[in-house]
């Protein structure tokens, strides 16, 4: 590897600037070694498909170039796979995390790569998730890193090299690090503390009395005592007054510490519905299917006193079965 690392600049361009200046890395809670080796796997896998897909060789020179070389003002990067004939970078990426994160910095990598790279004229982030598949890639199609985004990342680790500040995080608590296989948390998380607000000292007795209640409820719920419905909803209730006494963020009342956490938008497709419709075809199995979890259909009882209308046993003994 020569130069400052693109996969890190991708992930965010502090790391990068750790890496330019020779700061000392963490010790790994993975072995870096065993991740090399996967890595290459899957390089050579996506070369075999890619060759048998648009041919081995093009204009009689090989049509499929590993270890692609992609130089930058920085250093060089070297894409996984790149396909002549296509002018197409592939990059292959491997996890079997649920987290959205490992997708989102290869895309970022591939975009750069992408971009820097004179003759490609577009990539394919190949994403393999050895629990759905052990060899066939999810495919997302990706364009060049726009002009802008990729210069200001370039100065920001120019600045760090040149004696300036740091780049900012892209992570607001050190637990986000691994997720980036960031290997500088702690240097770059040291001497952090996570800030706890202190409640008004008006709202406090107040706060006190609502999270003993919630705390509370939320035993009642789990234990799905008589009224479960009703304890959630007092629940809800409780919640909308905190959010008028407790700030964002961590805070601490005698006895208690809060988290009022944002919790993003989520999004839900209603499968068996757009199958129902003919709206979910083969090309989005094709497409989509490393993505979905499926449970098989299965069989279940469901026994009850006969005239009494409430279940007194079921048994449900179906797994969740692999796409
Ligand atoms: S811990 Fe997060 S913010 Fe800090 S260098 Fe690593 S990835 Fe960047």
């Amino acid at each position: 590897m020569d130069g400052v690392r693109l996969s890190q600049l991708a992930k965010c361009s502090r790391m990068a600037a750790y890496g330019a200046l020779g700061t000392l890395t963490d010790e790994l809670p993975y072995d870096p070694e065993e991740s090399w080796f996967r890595g290459k796997v899957y390089e050579a896998v996506a070369a075999l498909r890619a060759g048998s897909e648009w041919g081995t060789e093009y204009d009689g020179q090989p049509n499929i170039e590993r270890q692609r070389v992609v130089p930058w003002p920085l250093g060089e990067g070297h894409a996984d796979v790149f396909v002549r004939s296509e002018r197409l970078l592939i990059e292959c990426k491997s996890s079997v995390s649920d987290s959205d994160i490992p997708l989102v910095d290869g895309m970022r990598q591939l975009q750069l790569y992408v971009h820097f790279d004179p003759e490609a004229v577009a990539g394919e982030l190949w994403f393999f998730d050895p629990r759905k598949g052990a060899f066939k890639p999810l495919r997302i199609r990706a364009e060049a890193m726009d002009v802008a985004t990729a210069e200001r990342l370039v100065d920001n680790v120019r600045q760090a090299m040149d004696g300036g500040d740091l780049p900012p995080r892209v992570c607001s608590h050190p637990k986000m690090g691994p997720e980036h296989l960031c290997p500088f948390v702690e240097t770059c998380f040291d001497g952090w503390v996570e800030p706890v607000a202190r409640i008004e000292r008006d709202a406090e007795s107040e706060v006190e009395a609502l999270a003993m209640e919630w705390l509370d409820l939320k035993l009642r719920e789990t234990e799905k005592l008589t009224n479960a419905k009703g304890y959630h909803e007092r629940r809800k209730e409780v919640e909308e007054r905190l959010r008028a006494l407790v700030p964002a963020g961590k805070s601490e009342v005698e006895g208690y510490t809060l988290n009022r956490i944002q919790v993003g938008e989520s999004y839900s497709l209603p499968l068996k519905k757009a199958m129902s419709m003919g709206l979910w075809t083969d090309a989005h199995n094709e497409q989509f299917g490393q993505l979905i979890s499926r449970r098989k259909g299965h069989e279940r009882f469901q026994i009850a006193p006969t005239g009494d209308d409430e279940t007194v046993a079921e048994v449900d003994d179906a797994g969740d079965v692999p796409f």
